[in-house]
């Protein structure tokens, strides 16, 4: 069973979820969670409940993502859509600074305020608390703490949804999660679908123990408890099995040299689909714009990616030239490297860059294949 806060888990109605987001946007939230739009799940405001996608669920492979129907009512039975909460709290593009050039000739330069508006995240998948845990840690963590970033992630409330139904592509038990919300959430729901349709709430904060407090709740029975455990389970026995990252770091770092990096170069078109839906990766450059009388400017942080030529540009050459250097380096940062730098994977096995990939390149069976190709050279 999921860890609780310090109330006992309760039962809130399905049809009761409308009075969660009424009591978010009355304690002054935007509130944002998973609607239907363009044949995908996605993140953006909820106007109401009934945007929630109820009866959809996501059908993933390599390179293929789709909706489909289900045969109940759930309204979190899909795993996870092109999206993640980094566009809100790292959003594709931020205008750090603006200039105007005065009369006189000098420039005032106007730093941009940070964003600050308190946002509920609905519907934040496990493996998305962890991957907010990783970019916390990336932007808060060390000696720079990133103003834009802390000041959208200062005010957000997390209402977390266990996993009932992983896609194909999900493989978070390998590398250190599972189905269950732990960490760092206010709320967590697990959906009950057998008998009436409901959810068990467990509290995760303070904040989270406040806002039950407004919501028609009732306690829960042992039969929901078992329930709750058994969604949570059958999620977990589902995704056994499907990626071996037993000494992952090591076996990595030991075949830099494998011959998979050639192989998967011939295939990767180093579009950087993988890094944009990835809800850890990070890396933006800066942007300049002026106006052509050249009176104003502005410069812009906007996502980058490591597949990219010019992102690995510095002075003196180009440090990863060929296709692959660039999926060496994100594969082995992602599973290896990062581990050095900030003590965890940088992967939270969402399986995003797997069904985004235009070419369905999997990252498990590239890994699949580095550790096949070492076992065949040491008994060749
Ligand atoms: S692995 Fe796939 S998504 Fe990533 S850069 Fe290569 S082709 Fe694009
Ligand atoms: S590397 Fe792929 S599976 Fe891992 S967190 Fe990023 S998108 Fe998800």
């Amino acid at each position: 069973m999921p860890t609780k806060g310090a109330t006992e888990p309760v039962i809130l109605a399905a049809a009761d979820l409308d009075a969660l987001l009424e009591a978010l946007r009355a304690e002054g939230y935007r509130v944002v969670g998973p609607t239907v739009r363009d044949g995908a799940i996605v993140y953006a405001d909820l106007p109401a409940a009934s945007a929630l996608p109820a009866g959809w669920t996501d059908k993933q492979a390599p390179g293929s993502y789709r909706l489909e129907r289900r045969e109940d009512d759930a309204v979190f039975g899909y795993a996870v859509g092109p999206h993640s909460w980094k566009q809100e709290l790292l959003p594709p593009r931020v205008r750090l600074w603006q200039t105007r050039r005065q009369q006189n000739g000098s420039l005032e330069i106007e730093e941009e305020p940070p964003a600050a508006v308190p946002t509920a995240f609905v519907g934040v998948r496990p493996c998305e608390l962890a991957a907010i845990a990783i970019q916390d840690r990336v932007f808060l963590g060390g000696a720079f703490v990133d103003r834009d970033y802390a000041a959208r992630r200062a005010d957000v409330f997390l209402v977390a949804v266990d996993c009932g139904d992983p896609s194909s592509l999900c493989f978070c038990t390998s590398v250190g999660g599972g189905p269950a919300a732990t960490g760092d959430f206010d709320l967590a729901l697990t959906e009950l679908l057998e008998g009436e349709h409901r959810f068990l709430v467990r509290t995760g904060s303070p904040a989270g123990e406040l806002l039950l407090a407004k919501l028609p709740v009732t306690p829960a029975s042992p039969a929901d408890l078992d329930a709750a455990g058994a969604v949570v389970a059958g999620a977990a026995d589902e995704m056994k099995g499907r990626f071996d990252s037993t000494g992952l770091h090591d076996l990595l770092l030991r075949n830099l040299e494998s011959p998979q990096w050639d192989e998967v170069a011939e295939r990767c078109l180093t579009c950087g689909n993988c890094t944009l839906v990835c809800p850890t990766c990070f890396c933006t450059h800066v942007e300049d714009a002026s106006s052509l009388d050249g009176t104003t400017a502005e410069r812009s942080r906007v996502w980058d990616t490591c597949f990219s030529l010019q992102y690995a540009e510095m002075h003196g050459g180009n440090t990863r030239p060929t296709p692959r250097a660039r999926y060496r380096q994100w594969l082995t940062h992602k599973l290896a490297t990062w581990e050095d730098q900030f003590g965890t994977y940088g992967c939270v096995g969402c399986g995003r860059c797997i069904a985004w990939c235009p070419v369905g390149i999997d990252i498990r069976e590239e890994v699949r294949a580095i550790r096949a190709g070492e076992e065949e050279h040491a008994h060749a």
